[in-house]
């Protein structure tokens, strides 16, 4: 499970107005002065830097270790790109010759909107919008668009030229049962003649119920229907479909091996190692048990088919990397939450045969970024729990990480201006400013390591992805928001010396959560188009539920001040009550596998948008220029050598702009043909 940022507007930089003399906050805020953290803005995104803060601590052997996963990262990068579309390798190539070449007019309006449509690309990982999924419709012309192919002798012809102006494939992911689940969705995890029965009955006729430790199934394959009908996985390994970009990681992973910090985080290596060799998803279970359990290093890392957001059926894994460095100060500050995991879960609104009755190895990092590549890059997740696997994370733990220096940098690039435009008083905004981003980092906090870790589910019932289906990712994202929105007003982390003021932390966090839930996030969305996000349609389930059940006793009340709506909480220990009443509901459906359940919730709260307020909402944001995505470029590790060729040192090192690192990946991390 990963955690995406809420929004950049509501966290700001408030360091400058709300720390006290602190001295390692005030070192930040030199650190910061000096740092350049936005690089480019382009269409709705906005670029930023990341710095790696504890890298040069680190010893030799661990800079190294660093390095080389972050290059076993960066070589399956292409893969990303050609799962999300069978077409994008090629379309990308074609574009970044004509970028690199093109002789002509480099200042024409044009060129201009052509430059913008290959970084979109680039963001996105293919020509699809990283988060809308919607194909992007190029603002230049056909004809110009010949006339850079041919100038720059590059060739780009067929579905691969057509789709760029025709209205095929405009959607990358489709949630929508009445389209067709894969028929209605672009991504490359299924040949375009399979249809979402075919799925169904596939898997039906593997997956074994009663089994209680179940392998991934189809995480790490192709799906595609042969001439005479039949079915058949193509299997993503050394020797397999994108074996060339494999090929690699493997070998840098077994650099890595040399350089491990421990004998367990080599045996977790080495196993991904035979893993990537094999394609045999019970080495990935046992792979992931060791990963999970492998604590004690101060270098971490995610690299696989993880996330399977991206798959309408929820089965295939997108490729991901990350490569952290642990955050020794925030680490043990937050490990005091994950002590406490089973006061959590016996103190929470869950019934109690849903309760857990031990809460086993929940671990809690704030790790710092050194590299992302794939599914996480450039646009990134700000938190992650993995393994994803339910029954390893109930017999061996998980790992939850909070990524501290990208947190960092989405708050440095901020500003005030927006929380003052949708926050209802100055009290608000006060509040916001004091408490708003501890009560985030708390939040984020109770969601990965108490939220996702907690509640159970029935014996005999399957897991969510086959009993919740398409409702199930929207579901568990919300199950684990409400956990931390249930105890994030909680006295007891006043107890634990983790948050200064219960009742501060607790309205800030509301406040923030009903705001953007309810209106803010709308943003991101364009008018008429429903919300089709998992992090989106929870927020919005949750808020929009709570405003409707709250009505009778005025909860949350809309007011409109100066022709401008704003949602106002009225009664906040009350609100508490109704976000416990939803937790318990929903881990309900979750352990009862109750379909019919979650997809009304969903559907009657997460999907549709008020049209109204999201004219108005679009209308007040239209006077701030900061585009309603961010993303990063990497940092630049350049290793130093000796006269034999052994690594003396890493230097870290920051790229001028966005097209220069996506250039240098293309040149780089390239293994894949055009067409796979
Ligand atoms: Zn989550």
């Amino acid at each position: 499970m990963k955690i995406k940022y809420l929004l950049p507007i509501l966290f700001t930089a408030v360091l400058l107005f709300s720390c006290s003399n602190n001295k390692s906050e005030k070192t930040k805020e030199e650190v910061s002065t000096t740092f350049k953290y936005e690089v480019e803005q382009f269409a709705d995104i906005k670029i930023l830097r990341y710095q790696i803060p504890s890298f040069d601590e680190l010893s030799l052997k661990q800079k190294e270790l660093v390095y080389y996963l972050s290059q076993a990262g960066m070589s399956g990068r292409d893969i990303m790109h050609d799962q999300n579309y069978r077409y994008n390798l090629k379309i990308r190539r074609a574009l970044e010759n004509i970028y690199q070449n093109y002789e002509g007019d480099k200042t024409s309006e044009d060129w201009n909107k052509f430059e913008t449509y290959l970084k979109r690309i680039w963001f996105s990982n293919g020509i699809h919008h990283h988060y809308s999924n919607s194909k992007f419709i190029p603002k230049f012309s056909k004809e110009y668009f010949d006339t850079l192919l041919k100038e720059t002798n590059t060739e780009l012809t067929g579905e691969a030229y057509d789709v760029i102006f025709n209205n095929a494939d405009t959607k990358k992911v489709n949630l929508d049962a009445d389209k067709g689940l894969i028929k209605g969705s672009a991504i490359n995890f299924y040949s375009p003649n399979v249809t979402a029965e075919d799925v169904d009955v596939f898997y039906a006729s593997k997956i074994d119920k009663e089994d209680e430790t179940p392998i991934e199934y189809g995480l790490n394959s192709k799906l595609v229907k042969k001439d005479d009908g039949t079915l058949e996985e193509k299997v993503w390994k050394v020797g397999g479909m994108y074996g060339e970009s494999i090929e690699k990681i493997v070998s840098w992973l077994e650099k890595a091996v040399t350089v491990a910090e421990n004998e367990k985080q080599a045996e977790a290596l080495k196993l991904l190692i035979e893993y990537y060799k094999t394609g045999d998803l019970e080495t990935w279970d046992k792979y992931n048990i060791a990963w999970a359990t492998s604590t004690d290093g101060d270098i971490d890392y995610i690299n696989g088919f993880i996330e399977v957001y991206n798959d309408p059926k929820a089965f295939r894994g997108s490729y991901e990397t990350v490569v952290q460095i642990k955050d020794f100060e925030m680490s043990k500050k937050m490990a005091v939450v994950s002590e406490n995991a089973q006061w959590f879960e016996d103190n929470s609104t869950l019934m109690d045969n849903h309760k857990k009755k031990n809460v086993v190895g929940v671990t809690y990092k704030t790790v710092n970024v050194a590299s992302e590549s794939g599914d996480s890059s450039p646009s990134t997740p700000i938190g992650v729990n993995l393994p994803n696997n339910n029954w390893i994370r109930q017999n061996h733990g998980s790992k939850s990480v909070s990524l501290g220096n990208i947190i960092e940098a989405y708050n440095q690039a901020g500003g005030t201006a927006k929380l003052k435009e949708f926050a209802f008083n100055e009290a608000e905004i006060a509040a916001e400013i004091e408490y708003g981003q501890l009560a985030d980092k708390l939040h984020t906090s109770l969601h990965e390591v108490i939220g996702h870790a907690s509640g159970q589910i029935n014996p005999g019932v399957g897991q969510p992805k086959e009993t919740l289906k398409n409702y199930a990712s929207t579901l568990e994202e919300a199950r684990a928001d409400l956990v931390g929105l249930y105890f994030l007003p909680s006295e007891k982390l006043v107890e634990m010396k983790i948050s200064p003021n219960a009742e501060g932390i607790g309205k800030a966090a509301y406040d923030g959560y009903i705001r953007n839930g309810l209106m803010v996030q709308l943003v991101r969305l364009n008018l008429g188009d429903d919300i089709e996000e998992a992090h989106m349609r929870n927020r919005q389930l949750v808020a929009a539920w709570a405003f409707e059940k709250g009505k009778e006793n005025n909860v949350i009340e809309k007011v409109v001040k100066d022709n401008k709506t704003y949602f106002v909480i009225r009664d906040y220990a009350k609100l508490r009550v109704l976000f416990g009443e939803l937790l318990r509901e929903i881990q309900r459906i979750k352990s009862e596998g109750d379909f019919e359940a979650g997809k009304t919730l969903v559907e009657t709260y997460g999907v549709k948008v008020d049209q109204a307020i999201h004219k108005e909402v679009l209308a007040r944001n239209s006077k701030f220029k900061s585009a309603p995505y961010s993303g990063f470029v990497n940092p630049v590790l350049v290793p130093e050598t000796d006269a034999e060729g052994n690594i003396t040192d890493v230097k870290v090192t920051q790229p001028t702009n966005f097209a220069e690192q996506m250039l240098d990946y293309a040149k780089r991390y390239t293994t894949l043909p055009d067409v796979n």
